[in-house]
């Protein structure tokens, strides 16, 4: 990288540079009144609850009029940290526990970082078409969005986003596999991205595991402004629990512990969730089907005549003429629910279907079939 690439648009706060290298200084990243904020902090905090008489926090020491079918007090407040869980997901990914931060969904970790790093002057840069939900946090902490073109192939331009950049911008948005059109980005322009961009670069890997994978959190050493973001959402199947989380440097995960509600984490879906990276067996074979199914209802929809986005995720992006009557018509007389695009920019005459279990595909396209 050349020392004009690093100047220009960019916060030059948030960096120094050395001999031609840059060196990535978290703090003048994150917005003043965060560095100041005085955080809550509850005996909890310092101490276990196994450790004594829990007169610290006016709980109710009785217990609970519920009794779950697990080992759990639901009359006392959770580990703040969710310091179990975050045990079992770091063998699991064989990352840190420092490196982790456990989000109520991933959707808490999104309007965290905005939160931490973003001031009301400042902005967000989204990739788009992509997820709805970056320009929706960064719309409630009223603070900018700028929206760069993915190219013709879905995937970034770096020339487009140093067109689109500007001082005032402070995280920028990727998705991949991207939702709502399926692919993958390309790793190297994410790198290179991290490299010449001084703030901070999310990835959002909701829907990784089932892709061809990611190389990207081996690499997380080297690129201190990246943070990747997973769910229990998608192929664990706990959309319910609401369980996400970041993996990133131990000081971005300070951060989001600074300002997070001190309880985010519940003690049933942290259990639940713990329980259910023991399962592994299931998982990949719930990934395998999904996978093999997702192939099988490309191939169709390819038959049925329509343009279909290659997809790595649990879903399939789809073009149809007249999208929008398709979308309602599936509802009318199959009450099939499908997502439809077809007005968002970029989408044109798009609709995005989930790939569920094989009998309700063969419904859905059956279904389809019987509407062309
Ligand atoms: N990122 C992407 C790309 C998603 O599609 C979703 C959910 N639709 C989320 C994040 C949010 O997931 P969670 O349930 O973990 O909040």
């Amino acid at each position: 990288m050349n020392v004009s690439e690093m100047s220009g648009n960019f916060p030059v706060s948030s960096h120094e540079m050395t001999s031609g290298k840059c060196h990535f200084v978290l703090d003048s990243l994150v917005r003043e009144n965060i560095k100041r904020l005085a955080p809550y902090t509850s005996a909890r905090h310092q101490h276990k609850k196994e450790e004594g008489l829990l007169f610290d926090a006016n709980e109710n020491a009785f217990g609970s009029l519920v009794t779950p079918p697990f080992p759990l007090d639901l009359n006392r407040y959770p580990d703040p940290y969710a310091v179990s869980l975050k045990k079992s997901l770091s063998a699991f990914l064989k990352v840190k526990p420092e490196k982790l931060f456990i989000g109520v969904g991933s959707d808490e970790v999104i309007d965290l970082l905005i939160r931490v790093f973003v001031a009301p002057d400042e902005e967000i840069l989204t990739f788009d078409p992509t997820y709805g939900m970056y320009r929706v946090s960064a719309d409630i902490s009223g603070v900018g969005v700028r929206s760069c073109p993915l190219d013709d192939r879905f995937q970034i331009d770096l020339s487009r986003f140093d067109q689109e950049v500007s001082a005032k911008t402070k995280i920028v948005f990727c998705c991949s596999p991207n939702n709502p059109t399926g692919n993958l980005l390309d790793e190297n322009t994410i790198e290179r991205l991290c490299k010449r961009f001084r703030g901070i670069v999310v990835l959002d890997q909701a829907y990784v595991e089932f892709s061809s994978g990611s190389s990207l959190l081996k690499k997380l050493d080297s690129l201190p402004n990246l943070v990747l973001l997973r769910t229990f959402s998608k192929a664990w199947g706990l959309a319910g629990l609401r369980v996400g989380y970041a993996i990133t440097s131990p000081e971005i995960v300070a951060y989001l512990n600074k300002i997070k509600a001190p309880y985010n984490m519940n003690v049933i879906s942290a259990y639940l969730a713990e329980k259910a990276l023991k399962n592994q067996k299931k998982f990949n074979q719930w990934r395998k089907t999904i996978i093999e199914e997702r192939k099988a209802m490309e191939k169709s929809l390819k038959q049925f005549g329509f343009k279909v986005f290659p997809s790595e995720a649990n879903f399939v992006l789809f073009e149809a003429t007249d999208a929008s009557s398709i979308a309602k018509a599936l509802v009318d007389r199959s009450k099939i629910i499908i997502r439809d695009f077809s007005k968002k920019l970029r989408l044109t005459n798009c609709l995005r279907v989930t790939v569920g279990k094989p009998a309700d595909n063969k419904r859905f396209l059956t279904a389809l079939r019987r509407l062309l």
